[in-house]
């Protein structure tokens, strides 16, 4: 396959874009070569600049569970469009959204709209601490909750693939309010509960791990009742699993209750959208009901409205149940090839998130994800795409299928894994 204008396209953005992305991750600074810039999705497919086309894996980090310009999506975007595209007032579709939410998450009592999950859990730490009248927050390692100063400190995604620690630019002061603990470990929770008595204003974990591969929560229960008997606030973030993992996100599929809870990409439907939600009694404390300040120009924006109920509507119990098949027959693809080729390797799921570790052993944390051969890989990650399977460019990433695949997706992927598994069993360091 070749990529000349990918690459011309690169070359061109990077004069006028810092490393020539919007989003580091996309820059395929951890497999090397040349990000493919796409110019068209429909269904399960991606077409690039240079007209290949993939069987996209990465389903827009997420939003995509339909798959790409699904036609209720589409038609409600056109509907919304020409109605206008922002009023700055409220509309009737804002609380059309809302319902939705709410009537799927149960402890979701009231919710606010913003544009990014970055924004979401800005938000909802900032809610958290004007509730508890704390400063403290804990956040887990290899958790990516977006690029909130706060919560950068050994966070996963982009940030665990280039390797950082935390930010330049975050300051210290910013940092020293969060303590950061590993994942699925309740007995440090315990200790940073007793060292810090009446100093936590919450804990914010990702429902599910999804940014530093897929691992499923065995804490979640445990930080419910340890944030209880400390007066401190669960957030639950389902930016990535909400309304994916199933119709009330991991919620649905564990009955953990938090006491906020943070949403974006699907409930977009793929536009500029997100939302933070929870009890009332906290969320009343946002302005203008409260005196926690909260605000946004484009917040409920119509136009990405339109798009998160189309996508939600369109999202039924069939559509949950083909993706939950999606990812099954995804990982024992994963496992049949990478067997055969004889790499050591763990097929992990949280949900219908899917990743590929190349270890032996079951990986619960960021020092887990990380002692893995994440040098094997790039081969891998190349080998898919020369054959039109579009993966997520990192070792820390899920992998996001989309209810669009058919028979003859899997087939693309089933020719392209033997290829792929083999070069991740010839990778060297
Ligand atoms: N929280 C989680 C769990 C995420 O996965 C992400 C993004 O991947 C975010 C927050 C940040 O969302 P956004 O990229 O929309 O700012």
């Amino acid at each position: 396959m070749t990529a000349t204008r990918s690459q011309a396209l690169f070359e061109r953005a990077a004069a006028v874009i810092p490393g020539g992305v919007n989003s580091p991750v996309r820059a395929f600074h951890s497999v090397g070569g040349t990000p493919r810039f796409m110019v068209r999705g429909e269904g399960p497919h991606l077409w690039d600049a240079d007209g290949n086309r993939y069987v996209d894996l990465v389903s827009s980090w997420g939003p995509m569970i339909l798959g790409h310009a699904h036609p209720d999506v589409v038609h409600a975007v056109r509907e919304a469009a020409v109605h206008g595209l922002s009023f700055g007032t409220p509309t009737e579709g804002e609380i059309e959204l809302a319902e939705e939410i709410i009537d799927r998450v149960a402890p979701v009592h009231q919710v606010r709209l913003v544009n990014s999950g970055t924004e979401a859990t800005m938000s909802a730490i900032r809610l958290a601490r004007g509730f508890t009248g704390r400063r403290k927050v804990v956040k887990f390692a290899g958790c990516y909750h977006g690029h909130v100063d706060a919560l950068l400190a050994q966070a996963g995604s982009g940030v665990a693939t280039l390797g950082l620690p935390t930010s330049p630019g975050v300051t210290g002061a910013q940092a020293a309010d969060t303590l950061v603990l590993p994942y699925n470990d309740v007995e440090a929770v315990k200790r940073v509960f007793a060292e810090n008595p009446d100093e936590i204003a919450c804990v914010i974990t990702e429902a599910a791990a999804g940014n530093m591969g897929a691992i499923a929560p065995k804490h979640n229960a445990e930080l419910k009742q340890l944030c209880r008997d400390n007066g401190a606030l669960l957030i639950m973030d389902e930016v990535m699993t909400g309304f994916r993992v199933s119709r009330a996100g991991w919620y649905g599929l564990e009955n953990v209750e938090g006491d906020l809870y943070t949403f974006g990409k699907v409930m977009s439907g793929g536009l500029p959208a997100a939302a933070f939600g929870g009890r009332t009694d906290v969320m009343s404390k946002l302005a203008p009901a409260g005196p926690v300040y909260q605000a946004g120009t484009l917040s409920g924006n119509p136009v990405a409205v339109a798009a998160g109920l189309a996508t939600l509507r369109a999202a039924t119990d069939d559509v949950y149940r083909t993706l939950d098949a999606n990812a099954t027959r995804l990982g024992a693809l994963f496992t049949a090839a990478l067997t055969e080729a004889g790499v050591a390797h763990r097929v992990q799921f949280a949900g219908n998130l899917v990743s590929v570790f190349f270890t032996d052993a079951e990986v619960t944390d960021y020092a887990g994800a990380q002692a893995a051969e994440t040098w094997r890989f790039p081969p891998f990650f190349h080998a898919l795409l020369d054959r039109g399977v579009y993966a997520p460019p990192s070792a820390f990433e899920a992998w996001f299928v989309n209810a669009a695949m058919t028979d003859d997706d899997f087939q693309v992927i089933a020719d392209a894994l033997p290829h792929a598994a083999r070069a991740a069993a010839e990778a060297t360091k």
